[in-house]
């Protein structure tokens, strides 16, 4: 029987405005699935996208409103001093210190996406970085930092350019003690990264309490990398989430 439904084709825009809408509604969508893996953590956590006209300013979850009810009309945006110059809500000053030099040490980077998920949190406090053990876990083989610091809740813009600093140019992060962060071209593959990720710590922590992992070696594990770990890989691996969490929960769409 033919489907009703089209293949999936990258995205493009005939305007900012649209295109501001989409990563709007990719964001509000990343939240909704964070909130269905239970990523959130009280007020813990923010996913940024930078807005397509005025580079220096991010759309981001307002302060402690819980990731499952966000919809595209409660993000705010955020200038590059910090300041909500669209929505009401307030911003989490960590998600601003964070993101803010992250996106100004990163210009590729169109979002990036930060929680203290259980196994990431748990795999911090290891402070090593992943190893290839998996198929899934080769998508972050030499492309992951290990921020190997903990100096308490990161308010402080020099703390942010540190972490920012150590990230370099890799896709993802281990904040040590404290959890994972990810970024991206898309807010979809920030998204992504971050979801593979945490199962990818989940996985480890698995294998390491019931024995030994056996390692792919060095050679399979680049070979794997730049089949699995590429920006297509990551964007089209965000796509059925995102199809899923809009007809579970279509006001997420909401303006
Ligand atoms: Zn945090």
């Amino acid at each position: 029987m033919p489907s009703d439904r089209t293949p999936h084709a990258f995205p493009q825009f005939s305007s900012p405005e649209e295109e501001r809408l989409h990563r709007k509604q990719r964001l509000a969508a990343a939240f909704r699935l964070f909130g269905q893996f239970g990523f959130d953590e009280g007020v813990a956590g923010h996913i940024t996208a930078r807005d397509p006209e005025l580079l220096d300013h991010f759309w981001v979850n307002p302060f402690a409103m819980n990731f499952k009810q966000i919809r595209v009309k409660d993000l705010i945006l955020v200038n590059h001093h910090g300041e909500v110059v669209e929505g009401t809500w307030p911003v989490n000053a960590a998600a601003f210190v964070i993101h803010s030099q992250i996106h100004a040490a990163r210009p590729d980077v169109i979002a990036a996406a930060h929680a203290h998920s259980v196994y990431g949190k748990t795999w911090s406090s290891l402070r090593r970085p992943l190893d290839p053990i998996t198929q899934d876990a080769c998508s972050f083989y030499g492309d992951h930092a290990l921020f190997d610091d903990y100096t308490g809740v990161v308010l402080d813009l020099e703390e942010g350019k540190r972490l920012a600093h150590a990230l370099g140019e890799c896709k993802a992060a281990i904040l040590s003690n404290h959890g994972l962060i990810t970024v991206e071209h898309s807010v979809d593959e920030a998204a992504w990264w971050f979801i593979t990720m945490e199962r990818t710590c989940q996985a480890q922590l698995l294998a390491e309490a019931a024995g030994t992992p056996v390692l792919i070696d060095e050679e399979q594990a680049a070979k794997t990398a730049g089949q699995v770990g590429q920006h297509l890989s990551g964007w089209l691996s965000f796509q059925p989430l995102y199809d899923w969490i809009v007809a579970q929960q279509p006001d997420l769409l909401d303006e």
